[in-house]
C-alpha cells in the first residue's frame, strides 16, 4: 500500500478503527489520527467508529478520544475494520468480534513480530511507530493540526522523544512535517511523555531500589506484585516508562521488568541496548514486539517468572 486511499472505495459505508489491549501513546495517537483523517478522506462512509479499551489520563487531550467506545456492539458488521499498532490477532482484544465479522480487514503496524493476521497487512518494521507509518500513508494536505497532534504523540511515545534506536532520518522528517502543521510540540512532549504523577515517580523509585543485576551486570531485573502496586497507590497504567529507565543503567544490555496482572501471572517488559533481539526472546513465551522493546506474559510467582526469563536470556548473552 502506498496511500491509505487504496483501501477506500465508494462501497465502504461503515468503518471501525481499533487498537491493542492496554493501549499506549502510539496506539491511541494512531487510532485517533486515523479516525480524524478518515472523516475527511472518506465522505462516503456514513459511520466511522473508534474503539479503544482505555485511555490514560495524559492522552485524553487528543481529538477523538472523547468519542471512543470501550465496548463493542454484538453482531455488528462493518464494511471495513482497520487495526493500528496491533502485532497479533489476540492483541485486538475487545474488538475481536468486530474484526471477525468485518467484510474487509486491514492491519497497519510496525512490529517485527507482526503475524499478518488481517486480509491486508501493511507492516513497516523499520518505522519508529505506527503513527510514523500512518503519516506516510496519509495525503499531506488532509493532515490538519489535530491529526498532526495525534501523529506526533504516537511518534514521540514509541521513539522516546527520538532517542531510541528505532528513530531514523525519516522519523525526523515526518516529525518536522507535523511541526509545520502548527502543533505545540513541547507541550505534547511535556504532557504525554515527561509528566508523571507523584505516585508514578514513587513507584519508579521503588522498582529501581528493588532492581538487581544479573549475568555479570549485563541484565537488570525487577518486579512488582499487585500487593506492592496497591501499597504504592498505582495501577498497571502507571508503570509505563519504568523499564526504559532501568535500561539506562551503565553496562546493562537487557532490562526486564515484571508486574503482576492476575494472581501469579506477570507481564514482562523487555528492553535492550545494542545486541539482544528481545522480540525473539519474548517469542519463547508467546509474546513479541520489536528488536529493542518487547513483551510477554508468564505464569508463576515473581521469582519464578524472572527465573524462567533468565533461563532463556542466558542463551542471548555473552557469558
Ligand atoms: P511494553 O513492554 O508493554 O511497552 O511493550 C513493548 C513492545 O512490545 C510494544 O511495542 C508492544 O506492542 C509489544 N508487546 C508487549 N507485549 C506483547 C505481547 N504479549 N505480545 C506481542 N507483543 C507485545
Ligand atoms: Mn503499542
Ligand atoms: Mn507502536
Amino acid at each position: 500500500m502506498k496511500k491509505i486511499g487504496e483501501i477506500l472505495s465508494e462501497e465502504i459505508r461503515s468503518i471501525a478503527i481499533a487498537g491493542h489491549i492496554n493501549p499506549d501513546g502510539d496506539c491511541i495517537g494512531s487510532c485517533t489520527a486515523l479516525y480524524g483523517y478518515l472523516k475527511k478522506a472518506c465522505p462516503a462512509a456514513r459511520e466511522i467508529d473508534l474503539y479503544l479499551e482505555t485511555v490514560p489520563h495524559e492522552l485524553r487531550f487528543l481529538k477523538g478520544v472523547d468519542e471512543a467506545k470501550s465496548s463493542v456492539p454484538e453482531n455488528k458488521v462493518y464494511d471495513l475494520v482497520i487495526v493500528c499498532d496491533v502485532s497479533s490477532y489476540e492483541r485486538i482484544a475487545v474488538a475481536i468480534p468486530l474484526f471477525d465479522l468485518a467484510k474487509k480487514t486491514v492491519s497497519i503496524d510496525h512490529h517485527i513480530s507482526n503475524a499478518n493476521f488481517a486480509e491486508i497487512n501493511h507492516v513497516e518494521p523499520d518505522a519508529s511507530s505506527c503513527a510514523e507509518v500512518l503519516t506516510g500513508l496519509f495525503d499531506p494536505d488532509l493532515i490538519d493540526e489535530k491529526i498532526a497532534e495525534s501523529l506526533y504523540t504516537g511518534i514521540i511515545n514509541d521513539s522516546g522523544v527520538f532517542q531510541y534506536q528505532n528513530t531514523s532520518p525519516d522519523t525526523m522528517r515526518k516529525a518536522a512535517f507535523l511541526m509545520e502543521k502548527g502543533i505545540d510540540f513541547s507541550r505534547i512532549i511535556e504532557d504525554s511523555f515527561n509528566k508523571k504523577t507523584f505516585a508514578q515517580n514513587r513507584v519508579l523509585g521503588y522498582v529501581l531500589m528493588k532492581a538487581e543485576l544479573a549475568f555479570g551486570g549485563q541484565c537488570i531485573v525487577s518486579s512488582l506484585t499487585t500487593e506492592e502496586m496497591d501499597r504504592c497507590g498505582v495501577t498497571r497504567q502507571d508503570l509505563d516508562g519504568i523499564v526504559s529507565r532501568m535500561r539506562f543503567t551503565e553496562g546493562v544490555e537487557v532490562a526486564v521488568f515484571a508486574y503482576e496482572t492476575d494472581e501469579n501471572v506477570f507481564k514482562l517488559s523487555l528492553r535492550s541496548k545494542e545486541r539482544v533481539n528481545v522480540s525473539d526472546v519474548a517469542a519463547h513465551f508467546g509474546g513479541g514486539g520489536h528488536v529493542r522493546a518487547a513483551g510477554c506474559t508468564i505464569a508463576g510467582s515473581a521469582g519464578e517468572v524472572l527465573d524462567k526469563m533468565a533461563d532463556v536470556l542466558k542463551g542471548y548473552l555473552s557469558l
